[in-house]
């Protein structure tokens, strides 16, 4: 079982394999959080940056961490600039965070530090902010621990919140809040939360076509086969169950 936390502080001085920075579409260094670790990681890192420039909203890549070792790498990552919400702003922020758990988990990291991304000079609403870097981080828990790190007591306590939030779906095809959808022969405290109506039984059997749907909706839709859907489903189960046990579920991940 992996971790995830909010966690007080400097990023450049997290002990992590892999730091992530909020920077901009050159990779040259900025302000803000980027600032603070080019500073920290040298000039060498701006040289790095340069050669895999430009980097797009949403997008990742990894250089060295340069004089920030024993960090290996520091993952660029650009954030969305903040303009009135409708511009897919929610989107590309979900992207900076799932691209650099997968750029991470190819470079085999065992620990990632985020900042939180887009909401300093990009602009982007804390506690928005906050719940699309809990709710995506939670969904694709592929790095062992992950800590979302922030620079001030209210961004902390945003993200602490947010964390501890349930995960939480829409049905794609009409809207309505979803449930996880669990198959095969359910364990008894599965069965308690599928009493309670916070997870849906499938059945014993698979689908005939192969497909394994992981959500479903107070109108019988289903839906979510990719990797993503089923850790979120994952993640949302466990939820349901603790919440049904009435456990402190914290933050681990299953
Ligand atoms: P963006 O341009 O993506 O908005 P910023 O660097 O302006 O990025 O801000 C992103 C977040 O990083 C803000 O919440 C800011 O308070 C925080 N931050 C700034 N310096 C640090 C640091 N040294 N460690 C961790 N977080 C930091």
């Amino acid at each position: 079982m992996g971790t995830i936390a909010a966690v007080l502080g400097d990023i450049t001085r997290q002990q992590v394999d892999i730091i992530v920075t909020a920077a901009n579409e050159s990779l040259l260094g900025g302000g803000g959080v980027d600032g603070a670790i080019h500073r920290a990681a040298g000039p060498e890192l701006a040289e790095a940056g340069a050669r895999l420039a430009p980097c797009l909203p949403g997008r990742a890549v990894a250089t060295p961490a340069f004089d920030l070792a024993p960090v290996r790498h520091v993952i660029h990552t650009v954030g969305p600039v903040w303009e009135d919400g409708e511009q897919g702003e929610d989107d590309v922020l979900v992207s900076c965070y799932v691209e650099s758990l997968l750029l991470a988990e190819e470079l085999e990291a065992g620990s990632i530090a985020f900042p939180a991304i887009a909401t300093g000079i990009y602009g982007f609403p804390a506690e928005r902010a906050a719940h699309i870097a809990a709710m995506t981080v939670r969904s694709l828990p592929i790095i062992d621990e992950i800590r979302l790190v922030a620079f001030d007591e209210q961004t902390h306590a945003l993200l602490r919140d947010a964390l501890a939030e349930p995960v939480e779906e829409w049905c794609p095809t009409c809207g309505e809040k979803a449930i996880p959808l669990l198959f095969g022969r359910p364990v008894e405290e599965a069965r308690q939360a599928a009493d309670a109506g916070s997870v849906a039984l499938g059945g014993c059997l698979l689908p005939e076509d192969g497909t394994e749907p992981r959500w479903q909706c107070p109108r019988q839709h289903r839906w979510g086969e990719s990797r993503r859907d089923q850790r979120r489903s994952q993640v949302a189960l466990h939820d349901a169950i603790a919440v049904t046990l009435g456990e402190d579920h914290g933050r681990s991940v299953p």
